[in-house]
Parts: structure tokens; sequence; C-alpha cells
């Protein structure tokens, strides 16, 4: 029997594992646990002062930030050494090997066998997502027709294919599928998945290492590569300037490349633009949220991979209540599996209510006008300052027109108010700025899924 902590810890741990090395997956992360979740504050056990001192300084923010995506009432994480954390692991999937053991395999020339965590060593592929997996819905019916295509002539059709959209929705795992639907049909062909942020990290490592060559080498024999979370290598300019000469190469010798973002190439910052037109140059599909039948569908797929019979209400009690995220619904699900696991009996709705009022009704209310300023300056990467003063410059002007639009709409603020706190503007400018983007959203849809994404932003950072 599992707690729910050590679910959501296993579903960290699976995501931390693909975006850092094996060997510092293994020496920091093999004999932690997350004990418990008090006031927002996740308190994960580690073996010992060395490992937590490590996991703080290091990877502070990868494990808030993974953990906050699998349960977003999660706010803070605070690390406790705690002997009992390299006993053997109750988490099924992650026995434990103790820390002295990964330390010796570490050294050891030998790659460390973990068979139990199924990544493919070869491809950074998880075996796990795959296509019958995937539920299709019009969220993402683009997006997995392009897959599919795709995967029948690689490197021939939409080259390269770069899919797009919020957290949660998908893409790690559609374009996981892609590679294993390549490696299962082309045998020969060598896969190759890989985080944005890690080839960076990786490149770094190799140039102090003197190993680069033999790093672009290894991406240069790809048929097939696949980069997730390409906003990840925004303002690193060296990345930027391997990751387009591997493009290059690659594109030149029809193989295919598949990228995934946050959002449109168009408006990644920081990116140079000879990129950018890189990944515009072949198809570009979203994936957006999906609708109630699509979650519903998803839940069953997920309900039925766990071979547990939950009753169809709680199914559409969950798809109703949760409509953003598909990690929450899973979230979700596995609180209900785990209240099975305890009472032996599944919730009523009510009880099911209670149980996920941290997902369904987080207090998520903007409290404040700054948390729009913050997000959109963040989106469009210019400062805060740069919204709120009154210089004229071309690429402050729409975003500053956004805050006052959101201002207006989320906050129903009032026009002379909003101009008072955007550094004393006068009212008829925050009419206008509002009007413009209210017009420019009829015809734009740019306009529109930028603001989509800006606001996705805005409520999850409160
Ligand atoms: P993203 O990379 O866009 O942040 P992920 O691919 O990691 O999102 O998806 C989050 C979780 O939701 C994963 O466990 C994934 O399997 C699941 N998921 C997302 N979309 C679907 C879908 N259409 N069908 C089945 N599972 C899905
Ligand atoms: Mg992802």
């Amino acid at each position: 029997m599992s707690s729910p902590y050590q679910e959501i810890w296993q579903m960290a741990l699976g995501e931390i594992e693909i975006n850092i090395s094996q060997a510092n997956f293994i020496t920091w992360f093999k004999n932690t646990a997350l004990t418990e979740v008090i006031d927002g504050t996740a308190i994960i056990a580690v073996p010992n002062t060395f490992t937590k001192e490590w996991l703080e300084k290091k990877y502070n923010k990868l494990l808030l930030g993974t953990l906050r995506n699998i349960n977003n009432s999660i706010k803070n994480i605070e690390l406790r050494v705690s002997p009992t954390s390299s006993t053997p692991s109750p988490a099924p999937k992650y026995p434990t090997i103790d820390y002295q053991t990964a330390k010796e395999e570490l050294s050891s020339p030998q790659q460390p066998n973990f068979p139990e965590l199924h990544i493919d060593k070869e491809t950074n592929l998880n075996p796990r997502y795959t296509f019958s997996s995937f539920v299709k819905g019009s969220s993402n019916e683009l997006a997995m027709a392009a897959s599919l295509a795709v995967c029948d002539q690689p490197g021939m059709v939409y080259n390269p294919l770069f899919i797009y959209g919020g957290v949660g929705l998908g893409k790690t795992h559609l374009i996981q599928s892609i590679g294993n639907e390549i490696r299962q049909r082309f045998t020969n062909k060598k896969v190759l998945y890989i985080s944005a942020d890690k080839f960076s990290n990786d490149l770094i490592n190799a140039i102090r290492n003197n190993t680069a060559t033999d790093l672009k080498e290894n991406y240069k024999n790809t048929d097939i590569l696949i980069i997730d979370d390409i906003q990840f290598i925004s303002g690193r300019e060296k990345s930027q300037e391997e990751f387009f000469h591997l493009f290059n190469f690659l594109y030149e010798k029809n193989k295919q490349i598949i990228i995934s973002s946050d959002r449109p190439p168009k408006i990644l910052p920081l990116i140079e633009d000879r990129l950018k037109s890189r990944f515009s140059g072949g198809m570009i599909a979203d994936i957006s949220m999906p609708d109630f039948e699509t979650r519903t569908a998803i839940l069953k797929v997920k309900v039925q991979e766990k071979n547990l019979a939950i009753p169809d209400d709680i199914i559409y009690f969950i798809a109703s209540n949760i409509k953003n995220n598909v990690r929450e619904l899973e979230g979700a699900l596995n609180l209900i599996i785990s209240s099975y696991k305890v009472q032996n009996k599944f919730p009523d709705i009510t009880q099911a209510a209670k149980i996920l009022s941290s997902i369904i009704n987080p207090t998520k209310k903007i409290t404040s006008y700054k948390q729009i300023i913050n997000s959109v300056s963040s989106f469009y990467n210019i400062s805060g300052d740069a919204l709120l003063n009154k210089n004229r410059k071309k690429e402050n002007i729409k975003p500053r027109q956004i805050v006052m639009y959101l201002m207006r709409e989320d906050l129903k603020i009032s026009y002379p108010s909003i101009g008072e706190k955007l550094g004393g503007r006068d009212h008829t400018t925050v009419m206008y700025a509002c009007n413009k983007i209210d017009d420019e959203l009829k015809s734009n849809k740019e306009l529109e899924k930028e603001l989509e994404l800006i606001r996705e932003i805005v409520y999850k950072s409160v």
C-alpha cells in the first residue's frame, strides 16, 4: 500500500530523472522520500547532512518546481535529515540503495543498473509515454495528427515539428510517444530525447571537461532528435549557437527534429531570430486545455492503467472540476485512489469533494495587480519598471497595454485607478489601451493565445 506522498514523490522522481544526469540522480535522490506536506510545505527526508546541503544548494528550484507541477498546493520545501530514509523505501518502484552503495556505484566504471526506473538509457525515453495511452481530443488533434505523420515518414514531412502549449497538457507525453513509436517501427534509427535545460547543462559541463566534441558528435549521430521545453535555452547564447549548428546539420541530412515549448516560436523571449525562424520552418501545432469529454476519457485511461474500478460519478466529478491541467487530473485521481487504499472503499461525492478541496478550490484569487505586472514582465522578458515608466519604446507598448487590459478585465479596477498604479497615466490612455487590445482580440488569434499563456502564469503564480 502506498501513501499519497509516496505517489507524489514517485511522480516527482520520474520527472527529475529526465532532467538531470543519471549519476546525479542516483547520488542525490535515491534515498529520499516525501514524508508529509504541512501547510503547503513539503517535508522531504534525506539520508544525511551532506545530501541535505547539496540538494538545498543545487536542486532547490528543480525540486520545488517539480512538486508544484504535480500538486500546486505545495509552496515550499523543507529537507530533513532522517536516518529512516536510508532504510528500504516503501515505494515499490524505487527500491532503496544505500548512500554508500550509490557512491561506490558512481565511482565504478560500469553504469549502475536500475531497470525499475524504466527510462531507456540510450534514448532517454520513458516507455510509459505511447500513443496508445494518449487520449485524442479537439485540444490536441492537430498536434497528434502531425506527430503520427512524422512517425510514418520521419524527416520527410514536418521538419521540424514544433509543439507548444501550457504546463501539464501533454507535450512531453506526445513527443516521447513519437520517439517510442519510431523506435519500434524503424529499429535502426537512432532516437534521442533531451530537455533543453539538460542539453544546455551538459554542454557547459562538456566544454569545461574538454569533451564538447564527443558530445556534439553524439547529437549529430541521431536520426530523430527530440528537444523538450526549448524555452529553457532562452538567454543562453552558447547553447543557442550550438543548437543552431546542430539543427542545420541534422536538417540538411533530413533527420527529424521535434521540439516542444511553452509558447509559439515567434514569442520566445531571448532566443535569436535565426533560431525562431528555423523553428517556424516546419509544422507548428498547439495543445490547449482539454474539454470535458477529453478530460473524462483521459481519466478513464488512467483508471484502466491502474486496474481499479473507480465509480463513474467520481470520474465525472473530477473531470468537471479540474479543467486546466492534465497533470492535476492525475493528481486528483491519485488522491482518490489513496483514500480507497486507506478506507478500503471509494469515497462518495461529498467525501471526494473534501479530499480534492486543495486542488479544486485553491485560494487562487488574484490579490494584487502586481501579480499581473510581474507575470507580463516575465512573459515578455522586460523589467517591471519598463512597464511602469513613461518611455515610448516600441517593445514596451504592447505589454503595457496588456497589463492595463488584464487589470481592467480580471480585477475590475477603474480606468483612473489603473492609470495611477501604472506610473500616473491619464485615464484616457488606459481606456484607449483596453479598447485597442479588446479590438485586436477579435481578429488576432495569436494575441488571444498570448493572453491565454500570460493568464496561465498569473494564476499559477498566485
Ligand atoms: P507537459 O509536458 O505539457 O507539461 P506532460 O506530457 O508531462 O505535460 O503531461 C502531464 C501528465 O498528463 C502526464 O502524466 C501525461 O501522461 C498526462 N497527459 C497529458 N495529456 C494527456 C492525454 N491527452 N492523454 C493521456 N494522458 C495525458
Ligand atoms: Mg513537459
